[in-house]
């Protein structure tokens, strides 16, 4: 019990071709039935299909994010896609430092604070995700990698702006393995205690969210459990009923 409404936000990563826009009109039809919306609900597409995407989602009250962005505004990076640019196809969100960008992109913190200063300056949420593998797990690292992550990868002006936290722990992603209840605790109220040493008040009313292998199975306990605003949801994001049912037991 918070007072913060939580997010429940997708992640489709790689996956979506135009015929998934029906799955994503099927959850703005579903949504339209759920009576007490408690949560705010957004989804973080491919690109190709963000500003389609945008613009279904005004109606139904699903927020659109991008799943990283260029430190840039614009320039000489071809491939790329800057703040601005998922800003003007239609997003409030973007993801930066998820733990995919940072194993196969090689990404450093001072490069996942930078795209978050980017999108903050471009009037995006930046969603900062941070983690630990399961061999830092082991060795009982996880506590010092998550802290190490949240001072070198979000920004100061973090303070006046809305960011989200999202914690994911590599190892729980699309694995269907997931931290005890007592582990999630825990590092949130880590994570809390960290943004408040750091923020001060303000530190209090940042979303921190849990990701990894979230499903309708377990997504009442995790979503109840101190400090958790929300979820971050990957593959159970890419069907509208189980994507639904999380939504409906935030
Ligand atoms: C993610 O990659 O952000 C994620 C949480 O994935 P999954 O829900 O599939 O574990």
């Amino acid at each position: 019990a918070s007072d913060i409404t939580p997010l429940i936000a997708g992640n489709w990563k790689m996956n979506g071709l135009q015929a998934q826009m029906n799955e994503f009109q099927a959850l703005g039809d579903k949504l339209a039935t759920l009576e007490n919306r408690n949560a705010l609900v957004a989804i973080c597409p491919p690109a190709t299909l963000l500003a389609a995407m945008s613009e279904k989602g005004a109606v139904s009250g699903i927020a659109t994010g991008g799943q990283d962005c260029h430190a840039s505004p614009n320039g000489a990076h071809t491939g790329d896609i800057s703040a601005l640019m998922l800003k003007d196809a239609g997003a409030a969100y973007v993801i930066v430092g998820h733990s995919e960008r940072r194993a196969d992109h090689a990404e450093t913190d001072a490069q996942v604070r930078a795209k978050a200063q980017a999108g903050i300056a471009a009037g995006l949420v930046p969603i900062i995700c941070v983690g630990e593998t399961r061999a830092e797990r082991e060795a009982g690292k996880a506590d010092a990698i998550v802290a190490g992550q949240l001072e070198g990868s979000v920004p100061d002006m973090a303070s006046e702006a809305e960011i989200v936290i999202a914690y994911e722990p590599v190892w729980a992603i699309g694995t269907g393995l997931t931290p005890t209840n007592a582990d999630i605790a825990q590092m949130h109220a880590g994570i809390r205690r960290l943004l408040v040493e750091r923020f001060g008040a303000r530190g209090q009313t940042i979303r921190i969210l849990y990701g990894g292998s979230l499903k309708p199975a377990n997504a009442k306990e995790i979503l109840a459990v101190e400090n958790v605003n929300g979820g971050l949801v990957g593959g159970a994001s890419l069907l509208a009923n189980d994507f639904f049912a999380i939504i409906s037991a935030a």
